[in-house]
């Protein structure tokens, strides 16, 4: 609460009381948090993929390179632009779900197929780590926002295979229940602390100590996922042991 008083004083000058306005700032608060993070986020992780992005093109203007070196450095570029460009959507999705305009669309789609796609996905791109993929048996449809759902799945892949620096088994597996899926991602990585682990679902959370620290990240992607399943009348939790590994589940409502 914000606090101002004045003195009240009668015509005559005497003082005959105070006046006290009491005003609820928390929104205005939290809103000039959530400024400040992103400014934090902004300087930490849009700057670096920029430098490089700057640093190569320049390369690539100045100097002669053989044919490899080139297409080595093209790639690069590429890969920095695309991750600044996943950046900006997330940080423009957050903004959207703060001022709750968030449009998702309704189909009916497989969600066994949506896992195999990601899988497939991750698989091409991770050789350190093993993806497995374990269905269950009756192909649940689940209805809602695919593109979403699969963003959701993404980023559970992803954080799976980030901080596993070491490598190992990465599952994915489906189990359905009358009416409801539960998709669970499991890895061997480096896990939570127990003391940061009420805080994995908020925006701008990450771990700030120890191995996950030195892993790129905005702190945005579970706060995302989250919302996105709680929109779809989902669930999402997870259990991790620090230094064990972790295990990221989400529930959806299936036809
Ligand atoms: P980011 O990975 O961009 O930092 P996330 O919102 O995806 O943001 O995750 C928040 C934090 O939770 C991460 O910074 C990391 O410390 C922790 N975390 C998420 N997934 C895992 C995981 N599978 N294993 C260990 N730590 C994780």
């Amino acid at each position: 609460l914000e606090r101002y008083t004045a003195p009240v004083d009668d015509d005559a000058g005497a003082r005959i009381g105070r006046l006290v306005v009491l005003r609820d700032v928390t929104r205005e608060r939290e809103v000039d948090q959530l400024k400040s993070d992103l400014m934090a986020t902004v300087s930490h992780e849009l700057r670096t993929p920029l430098a490089s992005v700057l640093g190569y093109a320049e390369l690539l203007r100045t100097r002669r390179l053989e044919p490899e070196a080139r297409d080595e450095i093209i790639a690069t570029v590429h890969r920095e632009a695309k991750r600044l460009s996943a950046l900006i959507d997330d940080f423009l999705d957050v903004q959207a779900i703060e001022q709750d305009r968030f449009p998702l669309t309704r189909e009916p789609f497989s969600v066994t197929e949506l896992l195999q796609e990601q899988v497939r996905t991750f698989a091409g791109q991770s050789v350190r780590h093993h993806l497995t993929l374990d269905p269950c048996d009756s192909p649940p449809i689940a209805v809602g926002d695919r593109g979403r759902i699969s963003q959701v799945v993404a980023n559970l892949l992803s954080n799976a295979i980030k901080y596993s620096p070491d490598g190992g088994e990465v599952g994915i597996s489906s189990s359905c229940t009358a009416g409801v899926v539960l998709v669970a991602v499991t890895d061997h990585g480096l896990g939570i602390p127990l003391a940061e682990q009420e805080h994995v679902f908020e925006k701008f959370f990450r771990v700030e100590r120890g191995p996950a620290a030195r892993v790129g990240g905005t702190g945005l992607g579970l706060a995302l996922a989250h919302e996105i399943v709680l929109a779809h009348g989902g669930r999402m939790g997870f259990e991790s042991t620090e230094g064990a590994g972790s295990r990221f589940w989400f529930t959806l409502p299936t036809e």
